[in-house]
């Protein structure tokens, strides 16, 4: 079986780096063009190198915070005359947030829902209309496994995360007699750079590689995800292949999750 891209165009938010520039490289590298979005020009740059590389599609890179409405606006209007189309849409760019609810003010709710589920509401509208008129599309939320299962001190995140989920499925309902298939993936512990940033804070007298076994402890397949796993099945639910498969949550947590 090989999963193939050709031909599509995609947008993933946030994929400068972790789990977003694995899927570019994925993406690129089956054959899809690629626009790569998130707010620092240095590191898109240096994205942009690593995606280059075996990528069989375009690669384009696009300064875009998307927690702002006018960035998101802009960007999707570049690509498009880039590209000429987007058919997938990865709703990835985000950060772990995680507080006492007493401790969660206006300003930090706002902030995570506009980062979290504005930016993919606002980007599925502007995609919606082609995907429509091609009668195909995919788009991905990558949310979080508080979306089913929160916990204490798991907001603003899981708050964000079931709504992004909720709406993944309606979108899913409105989407599948015009051929757009519209997919959550929830994510347990995946190594991406806000481990490495975490561990320079907090695990630096200790190495990477400890600091990275010792997470993985609790997980049932004990360890955390690889960028590459979470990328390959990104990749197969934004193909053909994955032609039957719309409106589901899908756990890439290595068992961690307590639901299903
Ligand atoms: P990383 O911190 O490794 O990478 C985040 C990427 O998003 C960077 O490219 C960053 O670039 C970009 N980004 C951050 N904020 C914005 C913004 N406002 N607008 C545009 N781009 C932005 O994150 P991960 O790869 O680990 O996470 C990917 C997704 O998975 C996130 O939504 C995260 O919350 C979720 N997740 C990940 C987990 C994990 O274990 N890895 C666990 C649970 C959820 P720049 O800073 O230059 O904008």
């Amino acid at each position: 079986m090989e999963v193939r891209l050709d031909g599509r165009s995609a947008i993933i938010t946030g994929a400068s780096k972790g789990l977003g520039l694995a899927m570019a490289k994925e993406f690129a590298a089956s054959g899809a063009d690629v626009a790569i979005l998130a707010r620092r020009p240095d590191v898109l740059e240096q994205a942009k190198a690593i995606v280059s590389d075996g990528a069989s599609g375009r690669v384009a890179t696009f300064v875009c915070d998307v927690a702002k409405a006018d960035d998101i606006s802009k960007t999707f209007a570049a690509v498009v005359s880039g590209f000429g189309k987007v058919d997938i849409l990865v709703n990835n760019a985000g950060q772990s947030r995680a507080l006492p609810s007493e401790q969660i003010t206006d300003e930090i709710w706002h902030e995570d829902l506009e980062l979290k589920l504005f930016a993919a509401i606002r980007f599925c509208r502007l995609v919606w209309p082609g995907m429509k008129e091609r009668k195909w599309g995919r788009i991905i939320n990558v949310l979080n496994l508080g979306a089913k299962a929160p916990r204490a001190n798991g907001a603003p995140t899981a708050v964000s995360r079931a709504a992004g989920m909720a709406f993944m499925k309606v979108l899913a309902g409105e989407g599948a007699p015009h051929g757009i298939l519209v997919n959550g993936m929830l994510v347990g512990l995946i190594d991406s750079d806000q481990h490495v940033r975490r561990h320079a804070t907090q695990g630096a007298n200790e190495p990477y590689d400890e600091f990275r076994a010792k997470l993985g402890a609790g997980v049932p397949l004990g360890r955390i995800g690889k960028a590459e796993e979470f990328a390959a099945m990104a990749c197969f639910l934004c193909s053909d292949l994955a032609g039957f498969t719309t409106g589901a949550a899908i756990n890439m947590d290595g068992g961690a999750s307590p639901v299903v």
